[in-house]
């Protein structure tokens, strides 16, 4: 039935009702359409209908829904996407009237995020995620269980199947929740060491395909995949930046975000979303050029307080900034005087980036003078970090106490002095 080139042919379809507008569902339907390529499918049809609210039963008209069975015969459609979340009931009744394989915007979403898990942490929360979504579903699901599990069209299981399926279901929802747990403890260790390393962490949000991953490549001379495929990035990636002189941080590469992500999809990436709340600085990517930006940006801001990291301070980089006219540079400074623009392709503006990063962070180094008994472990301790992150200048002793002169990251002076609290919280001083 797939066109010549195997890949699946897609009919998408999207309802224009209440408050929402025509041109809105347009876009919906576009990103909707993003969403099947990346899934590795070819859109061949696309269908909005207006009306007041869904049809309980089939979402669309009766009229709409014959329609729709007539043009994708038409157009050799394989597959039908929803741009919204279907019933069970809803899903049954409309694949009976199309004949065809039917999916909601969840289930294509949970389907590429499985494509694209690469670790075993990022499958198993995808597993996960794709569970706890079919299990709701499965009394007389008939033929909607195959099709979560991947397969095309077969028939469903009978009763006495679906009793023992959704006990094997259960259990397995369990074992991988247990893994995911001791993922997660060990992803908790490693960050705590990170955090005793003095090393602040920085992690990458933005909208999918604003330029995260070219970015991370700039800032750290690395070649992890950038593609125009949606949501190549999965399972979070850490390097170290690549800073002039001593200055150190952490760069943390995570998924892309979208608007109307399933909420099935944030409780599991919670563990990898963790990274994010966990950060000392979040860096925003932006594309500016993208025609809906803010609500974009409004998408973004809404899934960081889901995952708990709306106290996390942020850094906006407005990429793509080659894009731009000097026009419409001028009004996004205009608009937002403390955002940075950006080309990670390019590479403009990436030093002042890295400056602002290190303002935010309190990278900047500064002379201080420090005395410690060396025969206490934590001064020794405290003494080894003054010469692993700086400069020492002067050593001295008198009185068996010691006193280093050095040039320091702010935080670490910060952190050694306990003058104040070291986390990565703005500085009075600190315009930004
Ligand atoms: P991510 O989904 O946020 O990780 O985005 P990627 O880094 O994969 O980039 C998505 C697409 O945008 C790729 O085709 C990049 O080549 C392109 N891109 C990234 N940065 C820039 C930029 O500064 N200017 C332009 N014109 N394109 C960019
Ligand atoms: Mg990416």
């Amino acid at each position: 039935m797939s066109g010549s080139d195997g890949r699946e042919r897609a009919a998408l379809v999207g309802l224009v009702s209440g408050p929402i507008r025509r041109f809105e569902a347009e876009r919906a339907l576009d990103e909707l359409a993003g969403l099947a390529e990346a899934a590795g499918a070819r859109v061949v049809l696309q269908m909005l209908q207006e009306r007041p609210k869904p049809d309980p039963a089939t979402f669309l008209g009766a009229g709409k829904l014959a329609s729709l069975a007539a043009a994708c015969d038409e157009a050799g459609a394989d597959l039908v996407v929803f741009d919204n979340e279907l019933t069970p009931a809803q899903l049954r009744n409309i694949e009976r009237e199309v004949g065809r394989k039917i999916l909601d915007r969840t289930q294509l979403i949970l389907d590429i995020f499985a494509r694209r898990a690469r670790t075993r942490e990022g499958k198993l929360q995808v597993e996960l995620a794709q569970l706890r979504y079919l299990l709701p579903r499965l009394a007389g699901a008939g033929a909607a269980l195959s099709r979560l599990g991947g397969g095309i069209g077969t028939r469903g299981p009978g009763e006495t199947k679906l009793e023992t399926d959704r006990r094997r279901i259960r259990a397995r929802i369990h074992a991988i929740s247990r893994a995911i747990d001791e993922v997660r403890r060990r992803r908790g260790r490693l960050r705590e060491r990170r955090h005793k390393a003095a090393v602040p962490t920085v992690a990458l949000v933005g909208y999918t395909n604003a330029g995260k991953t070219t970015l991370f490549n700039a800032l750290t001379r690395s070649a992890a995949p950038a593609s125009d495929a949606l949501f190549v990035t999965l399972d979070p990636l850490v390097r170290p930046a690549k800073l002039p002189d001593s200055r150190k941080l952490l760069l943390s590469d995570t998924v892309g975000f979208i608007d109307r992500l399933p909420h099935e999809l944030v409780a599991a990436f919670r563990a990898t979303l963790e990274e994010v709340a966990d950060a000392d600085l979040i860096l925003h990517v932006i594309d500016a050029a993208a025609p809906d930006r803010e609500r974009r940006i409004a998408a973004v801001h809404r899934v960081l307080e889901e995952v708990g990291a709306a106290a996390v301070p942020v850094v906006e980089a407005y990429n793509k900034c080659d894009r731009l006219s000097p026009d419409e540079r001028r009004q996004l400074r205009d608009r937002r005087p403390d955002a940075v623009c950006i080309s990670a392709l390019k590479g403009e503006g990436l030093d002042e980036l890295v400056e602002r990063l290190s303002t935010r962070l309190r990278l900047d180094v500064r002379r201080v003078s420090l005395s410690f008994d060396p025969g206490e472990a934590g001064d020794r301790d405290r003494m080894a970090s003054v010469y692993r992150h700086g400069r020492v200048v002067q050593y001295e002793t008198r009185d068996g106490r010691v006193t280093l002169t050095a040039d320091l990251p702010e935080r670490v002076a910060d952190r050694l002095t306990r003058a104040r609290r070291t986390d990565a919280a703005p500085h009075p001083s600190d315009p930004a």
